[in-house]
């Protein structure tokens, strides 16, 4: 037999210089960390396996999607324009056996899955997917690949069905390290229509009943692998630069997305090829900023506890499911950190109080943010950092020591995500800045006596707009708690009955003062009030001015209150600003610096 081989895809393609020569992306193909290079000049496309949506989403699923998340504001921060696709595959068995279970239809399963995939993307802060295309709707692409294949002598069309010959790639099995000896193939019905075992389908024909379309072979529908090669060319192009997606899919899926788009292109279909670890349910923790954790893949090395910690790999029948359970109880940002803490390519060892220690950690940033605001009078969140690698702060320190010192967290968190997007190495500098910062402003003073320091206050906004712009390319701190985490909504419903009182009595012992705080306070932070027949009824919308989300200004509002109360010996509102913040739950704690709040 003849044998039609694809070329072996030229390393001289032309692919366009690098601008920054220290970004190494570790590509599976090769098992190497390369510098990093695109197919088009400051373009780069990525692609990652998404999800088969027959299913609720469990927190394996966002392990990719955060960090691609992720990679795609670094590359961005680095100059490139980045375009993300991520497919979801809405046809497929599992979708039809559920359908029928529920005894609803397949695209109703699919619709279900995609919103609640949809909703947890948003939670995590994952924002930056340019198309999300779905399997059913690039039915002619699909039918059109495969008919190239067909012609090219690649694949062959068997009884209704379509499969791929890969008795005629000499190269299948290179991303995998396989023999095509050494692969088995799916066996069952479809073996006797199939020239060689591991022949795998581009094309199922139709059962009775099943949800099918019209194709040159008959009614039926895609397999999955040909999915990603179809979509991939339809929006990036035949070749492409990354290629996502965790290790599980590498074999067979990537192996076989190789195969059909290399031999119908004879060209590369990506440079590189980024597998993330597994998450996996465990009774490990590993340390804050730390890079332990995860280093290394292997679990029973990285952790230093015994395997059988290790319940396996996440997924749905390791009672895995809630996401959005665990996101009410612990909120997107706290997942969205613990994902972050470690490199991408080693397993992540899941369990709640991990995800609880990443929290502790945060909170430490956001007592920071706090700090900021009650020395400046101005929101954290609303720093405005520099978006280019080129146009950070602090470019030249000068000589001075506590600028230098965050030029070089600066300079060592972009190092780390330099070596193959290293967050773990990058969060640690963040902790590192953020120790720098808080000493600055103890031995500055800056809560007292530094307090009218212009130059000194400058450079602690230059501390703090490092951190907003190291922050931004890991996706965090970009809202207040209040609105990345869980819960804000319903204590802002609890908080503002307090507002309204205390407008009211203000207003009622002519205290003009007070009532034209709390009308100033609210303006900024997008919450109005309209007093009404039956009473006061406050709403809230887009913040007006860069003051902020609402509950943390409120709050603001009320420490100010109280400590104005206080000062004028007025222990009356005092207490009842405390007692009635306590029954909402939230707690005060008076600190040499200041007041903070805290959600109990
Ligand atoms: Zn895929």
């Amino acid at each position: 037999m003849s044998t039609t081989t694809r070329p072996m895809p030229a390393k001289t393609e032309p692919i366009a210089a690098a601008p920054h020569p220290t970004l190494r992306v570790y590509n599976t193909l090769s098992r190497e960390k390369e510098s990093f290079r695109t197919v088009r000049p400051g373009k780069v496309g990525i692609y990652l396996c998404g999800p088969t949506v027959y299913d609720k989403a469990h927190i394996g699923h966002m392990v990719g999607p955060v960090i691609f998340d992720c990679i795609k504001r670094y590359l961005e921060y680095c100059g490139y324009d980045v375009t993300w696709v991520v497919n979801i595959t809405d046809v497929d068995d599992k979708l039809i056996k559920k359908a029928t279970e529920r005894g609803i239809s397949m695209l109703q399963v699919a619709e279900e899955n995609i919103a609640d995939y949809e909703g947890n993307l948003t939670a995590l802060g994952v924002d930056q997917i340019d198309h999300f295309p779905r399997a059913t709707d690039c039915m002619p692409e699909i039918i059109q690949f495969i008919e190239e294949l067909i012609e090219r002598g690649f694949a062959y069309a068997s009884d209704g069905d379509v499969y791929f010959d890969v008795g005629r790639d000499a190269q299948y099995g290179k991303l995998s390290n396989r023999t095509l000896d050494s692969v088995h193939g799916e066996g069952g019905e479809t073996a006797a229509r199939k020239r060689h075992v591991a022949d795998f389908a581009l094309w199922k024909s139709a059962k009775p009943g099943e949800p099918s379309w019209k194709s040159p072979w008959g009614e039926g529908r895609p397999g999955w692998h040909i999915e990603c090669s179809a979509m991939s060319r339809k929006l990036l192009g035949e070749t492409f630069d990354i290629h996502g997606g965790g290790l599980d899919l590498m074999f067979p899926h990537h192996e076989n997305e190789i195969a059909q788009s290399e031999c119908c292109h004879a060209k590369p279909m990506v440079t590189y090829w980024a597998h993330n670890g597994l998450l996996r349910a465990g009774a490990v923790s590993g340390k804050i900023g730390g890079r332990t954790e995860r280093e290394g893949g292997e679990l029973a090395s990285a952790s230093g506890q015994p395997a059988d910690v290790v319940s396996g790999k996440m997924s749905r029948s390791k009672g895995a499911g809630g996401l959005a359970d665990l996101i009410k109880r612990q909120g997107g940002e706290r997942i969205r950190f613990f994902l972050l803490r470690t490199h991408y390519r080693s397993t992540v060892l899941f369990n709640e109080p991990a995800i609880e220690e990443a929290g502790v950690g945060l909170e430490s940033f956001y007592r920071l943010f706090k700090r900021y605001t009650r020395i400046t009078g101005k929101d954290f969140y609303a720093l405005k950092p520099a978006t280019k690698r080129e146009q950070g702060e602090p470019a030249s320190a000068g000589g001075d020591p506590v600028l230098t010192a965050a030029a070089t967290c600066r300079q060592k968190f972009i190092t780390a995500m330099d070596d193959d997007f290293n967050t773990g190495g990058a969060i640690g500098e963040l902790f590192e800045l953020a120790k720098v910062t808080n000493k600055f402003c103890d031995d500055a003073d800056l809560e007292g006596k530094g307090k009218t320091d212009a130059a000194a206050i400058a450079k602690f906004t230059t501390l703090l707009t490092t951190i907003k712009e190291l922050a931004s390319i890991l996706g965090i701190f970009l809202h207040a708690p209040a609105q990345a985490g869980a819960g804000g909504d319903e204590l802002l419903a609890k908080v503002m009955p307090l507002v309204i009182e205390l407008r009211a009595s203000a207003r009622k012992n002519k205290n003009f003062a007070v009532a034209d705080k709390i009308r100033d306070a609210l303006g900024p932070i997008g919450v109005t009030l309209e007093d009404r027949a039956g009473g006061t009824e406050w709403s809230v919308g887009e913040p007006a001015s860069a003051g902020g989300p609402a509950l943390d200004g409120i709050m603001q509002l009320l420490i100010q209150l109280r400590a104005d109360a206080r000062a004028a010996k007025d222990f009356a509102t005092g207490d009842t600003i405390r007692n009635q913040l306590t029954a909402a739950g939230i707690t005060l704690e008076d600190r040499a610096g200041g007041t903070e709040w805290t959600k109990a």
